[in-house]
């Protein structure tokens, strides 16, 4: 049982302390660090975590594709239940309602700062110096910064949404990266075409790519998943996929794009929407190279800045094809997701992508079984 006091305005003392996960640097363990003490600012939450899921982009960091300054505490795919919150202003959840202890929640992966022109002018997800949750390295004051720990410090300025009891913690914990993302990627498209009778084709069946394919489905339009590892291609038939393709195959083939296309009776073999999650930049030319006249292309899955396409921009032109990019999720589009979660999770498989679950004090294993690729997702559990 953790208690929490308050010895002086701010300060929450947690016994027993909370611990968190420092990540020191690549070929490095992780080492545990107890933090008895934080102090909340106004507005601030302390979160308990519930569980917390791996996502790639902690394994780019930890096997040094991605730069990260340490010491860190990784992790940004988490829930968990306010522990305490700081004085002097009130809480409040994306969709106004006041935050109180002992709510289950979930949160976006930054927060804003409250103080730049962004913020000022209203525009939080705007923010021009946001805080990144699992990013940034371990500072006094905000220790637990990352969702690899048992408590975490939720910042005023974090997009925040209550979630119910009933939603399992391994459907919900990674919405504030992939769902919302998710969602994102689908307002960009459904911004320029509908979704209702469309044929989309995603690129990639991650986590992000199966939750694309049972969104689109919902929203009524017919979906192909091309995705080269065969495990995860035919795992998107349960996510709602009508076909699934590999990238590689020849035309004409079995699993060629133009023959499910054509199998699918899409209007003159073409797709509308076209969702890249894969970063590979081939699927990004086949997307764009694909699309049918008036239709769309969002790239999601590009997290480094080395690939880099050829467009023939005539055929652009031509075909009147948007081309456009989104990175993380405003404050709506994670309350979207999360709606869209409790409801869609009894009917589509998403709690199982979640394969394996580990020990906080386990960390570096979830790693390993990560790194292994059985699974989209490893839960880490306090
Ligand atoms: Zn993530
Ligand atoms: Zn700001």
């Amino acid at each position: 049982m953790t208690v929490i006091e308050r010895p002086r305005l701010g300060q929450v003392a947690i016994t027993p302390s909370a611990v968190a996960m420092a990540w020191l640097g690549v070929g490095h363990r992780h080492e545990m660090v107890a933090v008895p003490a934080v102090t909340l600012g106004p507005g601030d939450l302390l979160v308990a975590i519930e569980l917390a899921t791996l996502c790639g982009s902690d394994l780019h960091a930890v096997s040094g594709e991605r730069r990260a300054s340490t010491p860190l505490v990784l992790g940004h795919e988490q829930l968990g239940r306010i522990v305490a919150i700081g004085e002097g202003a009130p809480a409040r959840a994306v969709d106004g309602t006041r935050l109180i202890v002992g709510a289950r929640v979930v949160w976006s992966v930054t927060a804003a700062c409250g103080g730049c022109q962004s913020c000022k002018a209203g525009f939080r997800q705007n923010c021009l110096s946001p805080r990144h949750y699992g990013r940034e390295r371990m500072q006094r004051g905000w220790e637990l910064s990352g969702g690899f720990a048992s408590h975490i410090q939720v910042l005023a300025g974090t997009a925040v949404v209550v979630i119910d009891e009933e939603i399992p913690a391994e459907v919900v914990a990674p919405v504030g990266c992939a769902t919302a993302t998710v969602v994102a990627a689908l307002d960009a498209a459904t911004r320029i075409t509908g979704l209702a009778g469309t044929t989309v084709v995603i690129a990639g069946a991650g986590l992000l790519g199966l939750t694309a394919a049972a969104m689109a489905r919902d929203a009524g339009a017919r979906v192909i998943v091309s995705e080269p590892d065969p495990d995860r291609r035919e795992n998107a038939r349960s996510f709602g996929a009508a076909a699934v393709v590999n990238p590689g195959a020849a035309s004409g083939s079995a699993l060629s794009l133009d023959r499910a296309l054509r199998s699918l009776g899409a209007r003159g073999g073409h797709f509308r929407i076209g969702l890249e999650f894969s970063g590979s930049p081939q699927a990004m030319a086949s997307l764009i190279g694909g699309v049918d006249v008036g239709g769309v292309v969002v790239l999601a899955g590009t997290v480094s800045p080395d690939s880099s396409i050829v467009i023939d921009p005539e055929a652009l032109v031509r075909r009147l094809v948007t081309v456009t990019g989104v990175h993380d999720s405003a404050p709506l589009q994670l309350l979207k997701a999360v709606d869209y979660l409790q409801e869609a999770w009894r009917r589509w498989p998403f709690g199982a992508l979640v394969g394996a679950e580990v020990a906080l004090d386990q960390l570096d294993s979830a790693f390993e079984i990560a790194a292994a690729g059985d699974w989209l997702r490893v839960g880490i559990r306090p």
